[in-house]
């Protein structure tokens, strides 16, 4: 194939470029709407390959876009930088040792997916432009995609109108296409108000919002045993009206996370929480306001993408890890338990294989696992255009998802050859869609079947900004 060929030496001759901007993004972890160096970062390197450049996607300072190549399909590859909380940790030990700072750090392996991201949309466009081919590629630097749902806002805001196609990607344990498995996700604020008083000497004019959010709390756990078995209900206590029992709790507060197999299951159940919540006030005498947060929709599949990803993993073979990367994981493998090693195998649906502490094998497309039972905002993505996700091997087998362990493989050499190896995966994709327009229109018919009936509504009302966070000052 010698398309494949040509992209992938376009990829490589690249890589050191963005292997190190992965490794500088690590060194500067950021959280939700807080990206500013790392979105600098990331347009720097795009304004030197020469991408045509949107700063402010959206209106959100820390999301950026960079265009290149003229007519033709346009081909979104979709990256993100945005770090966790808590997961600090040094690269390259197997013991948690956080750094000094602010503890945060990254731990899902954004560092690698926006780099190699990027790698992938500057090789497609070195090969646009070498080729003479018309077609267009952008790179999007989506922030916030731990609890910000900032794709989620970019979708409603228009950011991907006019893209054919979106590719991604994911840091994991696997070699594989990713399965369209997600929940769609919102989380919802409860907060409560009653009356003040003093709760021996005048009980009876109190109106306690901390018993609503109880009533509440009990209520929704009673309608677990009536709803899908697959729908997941959580929720959180922001404000318990503080720390004196002797005064009744004017105000109180609990934040909901309800999640459910797809959008329209999951605004059915939003419906019956506001229920709840407004019987909790009933009953109180309280009142209650409800402010959606933020919201994900589900993943919508799409078939001619996947096979087609699949051909270019296969085509790519197994990531070419060696002693030295194997010997680094089964040190991360000591720190795991059986059962998280377990669990990733029958996650992927892969029958466990002895001294494997890296996959150097490749999931077939389709071996039947467990669902995942997270949410991404990429679901929203996929059900604006048709959307494929690859996994590449970056850690360890078994090294569970936000994890230091993960924080500490996100530098590794093992971690580059899983960046390098799926930017090549990915623009070789994109390649055969923009030279295959037979390709292109199975695979924009498959998403329309699967939206046809429900076109895509965001679940995030029209009036909910995103939780921006201002700039704070260079240190
Ligand atoms: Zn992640």
């Amino acid at each position: 194939m010698k398309n494949s060929e040509t992209i992938w030496d376009l990829v490589d001759a690249k890589k050191a470029i963005f292997e190190a901007l992965s490794d500088r993004v690590w060194g500067m972890p950021e959280i939700a709407y807080t990206e500013y160096r790392s979105v600098a970062e990331h347009t720097v390197t795009l304004k030197q390959q020469g991408f045509r450049v949107t700063e402010n996607v959206a209106g959100i300072p820390t999301a950026v876009m960079g265009e290149a190549g003229e007519g033709g399909p346009v081909i979104a590859i979709l990256g993100e930088y945005d770090a966790l909380p808590g997961l600090s940790q040094e690269a390259g030990v197997a013991e948690p040792r956080p750094l000094p700072g602010d503890g945060h750090g990254h731990g899902c392996g954004h560092n690698l997916l926006g780099s190699a991201a990027m790698l992938a949309a500057t090789a497609i466009k070195d090969w646009l432009a070498e080729t003479g081919t018309p077609g267009r590629v952008r790179y999007y630097g989506c922030p916030a995609e731990e609890g910000g749902a900032a794709k989620s806002f970019m979708a409603r805001e228009g950011a991907f109108n006019n893209v054919d196609i979106a590719i991604t990607w994911h840091p994991a344990s696997f070699t594989e296409v990713a399965r369209a498995h997600s929940l769609a996700n919102t989380r919802m604020d409860f907060k409560f108000t009653g009356r003040a008083s003093h709760a021996s000497a005048a009980p009876h004019l109190g109106r306690s919002a901390l018993d609503a959010v109880e009533l509440m709390n009990v209520g929704v756990n009673y309608m677990r045993e009536h709803m899908p078995s697959d729908a997941r209900i959580h929720y959180a206590m922001l404000d318990s009206g503080g720390i004196a029992p002797n005064v009744v709790q004017a105000a109180a507060a609990v934040r909901y996370a309800i999640r459910a197999r797809d959008l329209a299951g999951m605004l059915a159940l939003n419906e019956r929480v506001k229920k709840i919540a407004e019987g909790a006030a009933l009953m109180t005498e309280t009142k209650v306001a409800i402010s959606i947060m933020s919201a994900v929709s589900n993943l919508l599949p799409n078939r001619p993408l996947e096979e087609a990803m699949q051909r270019n993993i296969e085509r790519l073979g197994p990531i070419p890890f060696d002693d030295a990367d194997r010997a680094f994981a089964a040190k991360i493998q000591a720190t795991l338990s059986e059962n998280d090693i377990n669990n990733d195998y029958a996650r992927v649906g892969v029958v466990r294989k002895p001294d494997t502490p890296l996959c150097d094998f490749i999931v077939p497309l389709d071996v039947r696992g467990e669902p995942m039972v997270g949410s991404t905002d990429v679901g929203d993505v996929s059900w604006v255009m048709p959307t494929v996700q690859a996994h590449a091997a970056t850690h360890a087998i078994g090294t569970p998802g936000h994890s230091w362990q993960i924080t500490s493989q996100g530098k590794m050499a093992a971690a580059h050859k899983g960046l390098v190896y799926v930017a090549k995966a990915m623009a070789a994709t994109a390649v055969d869609l923009i030279n295959d327009e037979t390709l292109m229109a199975r695979a924009k018919k498959d998403h329309q079947d699967r939206i046809g009936k429900t076109p895509y509504v965001c679940p995030i009302p029209t009036d909910v900004r995103p939780p921006l966070q201002p700039r704070r000052d260079a240190a």
